[in-house]
């Protein structure tokens, strides 16, 4: 792995550490008292959940799979219990390694270990909830964070990291298959060190430098990669809903029931079309249960396989 540039000099410290278990911690307490409704800048975003940003969020990790086809691959179809903050994302090798780490603890004898789940706290962190947690360190508004790696610097930028419970339980399936822990400084941590993986960290600034151009003819700032003032300036001016030119625009994503809730302003495409097509919905832009219960009944009237999925063919169907 290589280490991408920063210039500024508080950023020169070595980074490859960050307290995962109190990050974790704080970050679960913090979304029970997140303000939802809020939806200006990331430079008021009200703390201490990132998931005050999901929106923009989600718009980064579709941006990073528009430069890269494919580097993020969700998870959450493994048996796994997700944390509220963690997007289920890793690149496909870990994912694969993880989906073994599970078996093999499955099939190991013993009805302590057959009845395991995986509880996993964190996993890919977007720029902006980078940004954010960077911003609320050390107690900064009120916020109980400690030490914070700043953004593009953090072991959960590569799609390679995964933090979770019980990690003496899981630590010899994971070991085995490529999944390296960190040790005692920061137990819950393990990072996937098998081959064919790429470092994507800078992926992660690049998409939001790429996003911002995109949105702003006018105030172009270099495709570096390169996290600095200039970058951190624009985050701070983005909504926390995302960019009104989005990625999903250039290629649509697959819209369905997940956690963190699939949000943007696709999803409020979806549900004015099937407002238009009768259907009783207020469009939020949020994919929740009610929406994908809706998005059946459409599937039914159209004789669709109707599994609350917005794929092509369902698009198709809504769309023409
Ligand atoms: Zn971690």
């Amino acid at each position: 792995m290589t280490e991408i540039e920063v210039n500024q000099e508080e950023w020169l410290e070595d980074f490859d550490f960050e307290p995962c278990e109190e990050i974790s911690h704080v970050e679960e307490e913090a979304l029970g008292t997140r303000a939802g409704a809020y939806t200006g800048s990331v430079q008021n975003a009200p703390g201490c959940s990132t998931m005050v940003a999901n929106g923009l969020s989600q718009q980064l990790i579709h941006e990073v799979n528009l430069m890269i086809p494919g580097v993020l691959v969700s998870f959450d179809d493994l048996n796994v219990n997700l944390g509220n903050a963690a997007y289920p994302f890793l690149q496909p090798q870990a994912k694969e390694a993880l989906a073994k780490a599970i078996r093999d603890r499955q099939n190991e004898a013993g009805e302590a270990n057959r009845n395991k789940t995986l509880r996993v706290n964190s996993t890919y962190r977007t720029l902006v909830q980078q940004y954010l947690l960077y911003g609320w360190r050390g107690g900064r508004r009120g916020c109980p964070y400690g030490l914070v790696a700043p953004p593009g610097r953090s072991n959960h930028q590569g799609g390679l990291a995964i933090d979770i419970n019980d990690h003496l339980g899981w630590r010899p399936h994971l070991e085995r298959y490529g999944w390296q822990w960190f040790g005692n400084r920061d137990k819950p941590h393990f990072t996937y060190r098998g081959s064919g993986t790429k470092d994507i960290r800078n992926h992660a600034i690049k998409a939001f430098q790429r996003l911002w151009n995109r949105n702003h003819p006018d105030d172009q700032i270099a495709e570096d990669g390169i996290y600095g003032n200039n970058t951190a300036s624009r985050i701070n001016q983005t909504s926390v809903k995302g960019f009104t030119i989005a990625p999903w625009d250039t290629e649509p994503r697959l819209l369905r029931v997940s956690r963190p809730m699939t949000e943007g302003s696709d999803v409020i495409k979806v549900q004015e079309a099937l407002q238009a097509k009768g259907f009783d919905i207020f469009p939020d832009g949020l994919f929740g249960n009610g929406t994908a219960s809706i998005v059946k009944q459409f599937q039914e009237r159209e004789g669709l396989v109707a599994d609350g999925i917005v794929g092509s063919e369902t698009r198709e169907a809504l769309f023409t």
